[in-house]
């Protein structure tokens, strides 16, 4: 792989039935680097997320590498294994488990000083800690958000991938999730983020990608999109 390259992904194709949604998209992502994925809705970006996460198979050519293995037919399990973590949209946290057993699950292929990890994600998210016995699904949104990232960090993730973590959220536990993520990239985590609020998505971000109908159609350091007059009004337009 190029150097420093953490996930390649080259001429990806994908889609629902014989018609693509994804029409051969090539992305970088490099160690240590924060990249924002930008588009309007159904441009394809969750499933662009989900084909990575090996949750949706891509069609014939195109590949996936993540620190140079090919990843492009393993499964979604060794995909985890090998280090690379969705945290979906629509958080799907355990409603009927406790915040405590919803963290410690993400432990399940790296179980090794799962405790210790535990306390270190509350001490990440302390809103989790003031919860953590009662049932994630009374969680407001923004706690179950922190909760899925917790669960996702305790698989020790080498790249953490997020879908729209922001969405339906208040602005006040918005700020503070996107808080818990520009930590995350100071700390040396390799993230690759989708949200609808582009402004804060380029805030965390170093570069940025846009897709468009399936297609990249723009890329830059997120300075340069952010400055992109056309795209600004495109995608940035109220945030
Ligand atoms: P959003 O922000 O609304 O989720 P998106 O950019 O993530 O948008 P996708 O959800 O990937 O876009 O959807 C891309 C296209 O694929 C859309 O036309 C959508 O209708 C279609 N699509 C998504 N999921 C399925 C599915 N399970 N079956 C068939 N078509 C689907």
């Amino acid at each position: 792989p190029p150097a420093g390259e953490m996930l390649g992904v080259g001429e990806l194709v994908a889609g629902y039935g014989a018609e693509p949604v994804l029409h051969g998209i090539s992305l970088q992502v490099r160690r240590g680097e924060a990249v924002a994925l930008l588009g309007a809705n159904g441009a394809g970006k969750s499933t662009l997320m989900k084909v990575l996460s090996g949750l949706h198979r891509p069609l014939d050519g195109g590949g996936i590498h993540l620190e140079g293995q090919d990843l492009s037919n393993a499964g979604s399990e060794a995909i985890v294994a090998r280090g690379l973590v969705l945290v979906p949209e629509g958080r799907q946290v355990f409603a009927e488990l406790s915040v405590l057993d919803n963290i410690r699950l993400g432990a399940f292929l790296q179980p090794k000083n799962r405790e210790a990890r535990v306390q270190e994600m509350l001490q990440r998210f302390p809103r989790l800690r003031e919860r953590l016995h009662q049932r994630a699904g009374l969680l407001s949104g923004g706690e179950q958000q922190m909760l899925a990232i917790a669960r996702a960090l305790m698989s020790r993730p080498r790249i953490l991938l997020l879908d729209e973590p922001s969405l339906g959220l208040a602005p006040r536990i918005i700020a503070e999730l996107f808080g818990a993520l520009e930590r995350l990239r100071d700390e040396g985590m390799t993230l690759l983020l989708v949200d609808q609020m582009a402004g804060l998505a380029l805030a965390v971000a170093d570069r940025a990608y846009v897709m468009e109908n399936g297609h990249i159609v723009a890329q830059g350091t997120s300075a340069e999109i952010a400055a992109d007059a056309a795209l600004a009004k495109a995608y940035l337009g109220g945030h």
